[in-house]
């Protein structure tokens, strides 16, 4: 089985349901609380496990209680953290508001991962071991820029989630085999709404793009071909939260399976569909067994 490397954040995500949010300088009681181990490299870590992946996080977790919680909610997945190093200081937190509609806001401090700056010889090595790199944009770009470029080096492939959208240097965008935004992503790095204008512009810096199009399934384009689309599987969704995780880490296990890019989207389509039809991130995701043959 090829291995997959995660290079990318854990969070504890810390969520209050409230009727409405609070204004500035304004407090407002809350209806619950509730703590979730998440953020999305270590989200897409576990969906790339429960697909069956094997799977090696690299990334940070803090010395508050936690790091603790975050590390094991890895390992009883089945995910190696030899490489989740444990730092002095607080893990990263998501500070979630959600609302009677529905509608969140959400402050990330990054803690932890914001110390995850150079990669050593230890994670050099578990890159090279892999045959799939993830990476997403919620630990320091230099770092990300430097994983993707040393993959590129040993013929690793890289697949990135440009998730906190942000303008990416070319020395990222030039290591990178296939991108992954979600349509608003999608427009925001390329200036085109339209997802198959956006897809044809990324295409220029990467040489596949899948765009993710929520209840209407995804765009996937290599350069040199049409852009496809693939619809998602018709269902009813009642907490959309983790979809596009769970799509790119079991996208990754097919792909490193050696399935064919439509047999692939199919699967982690099929995926998804399952995870927003439940509630929660993680506790969402579905595992190997439930997906649909694709
Ligand atoms: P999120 O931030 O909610 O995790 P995202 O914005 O990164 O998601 P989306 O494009 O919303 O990504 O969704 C990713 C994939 O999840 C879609 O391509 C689709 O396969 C699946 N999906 C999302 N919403 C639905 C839905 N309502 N019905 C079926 N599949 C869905």
């Amino acid at each position: 089985m090829t291995a997959i490397a995660v290079l990318g954040s854990t969070n504890m995500d810390l969520v209050a349901y409230v009727a409405r949010a609070p204004g500035r300088g304004e407090t407002v009681t809350g209806r619950e609380f509730r703590t979730v181990p998440g953020g999305k490299g270590a989200n897409q870590a576990l969906a790339a496990a429960r697909a069956g992946g094997e799977v090696v996080m690299i990334g940070a977790v803090g010395t508050d209680e936690y790091g603790s919680r975050l590390r094991t909610t890895l390992e009883h997945a089945g995910i190696d953290t030899d490489l989740l190093h444990t730092v002095a200081g607080p893990s990263g937190t998501a500070h979630v508001v959600v609302d009677d509609e529905g509608s969140n806001a959400i402050v990330v401090v990054p803690g932890a991962n914001g110390t995850v700056t150079a990669l050593g010889p230890g994670e050099h090595a578990a890159i090279a071991a892999a045959g799939l790199l993830l990476l997403q944009l919620e630990l320091p770009l230099r770092v990300v820029t430097e994983a993707a470029r040393a993959a590129r080096s040993l013929g690793v492939r890289t697949i990135l989630t440009p998730s906190p959208v942000q303008p990416l240097p070319a020395e990222l965008l030039d290591a990178v085999d296939l991108l992954i935004p979600n349509e608003h992503e999608a427009a925001a790095l390329s200036g085109y709404d339209d997802p198959h204008a956006a897809a044809q512009i990324l295409l220029r810096q990467v040489p596949e793009v899948v765009i993710t199009l929520g209840g209407k399934g995804c765009l996937y384009a290599a350069r040199g071909g049409e852009t496809v689309p693939f619809p998602a599987p018709e269902v009813t969704a009642v907490d959309t939260t983790g979809a596009g995780d769970t799509f790119v880490g079991t996208l990754a296990v097919a792909l490193g399976e050696g399935r064919a890019v439509p047999e692939a989207l199919a699967w982690a389509s099929s995926a998804a569909a399952l995870c927003v039809q439940r509630p929660g991130a993680s506790s969402s995701m579905p595992y190997r067994s439930e997906i649909g043959a694709a």
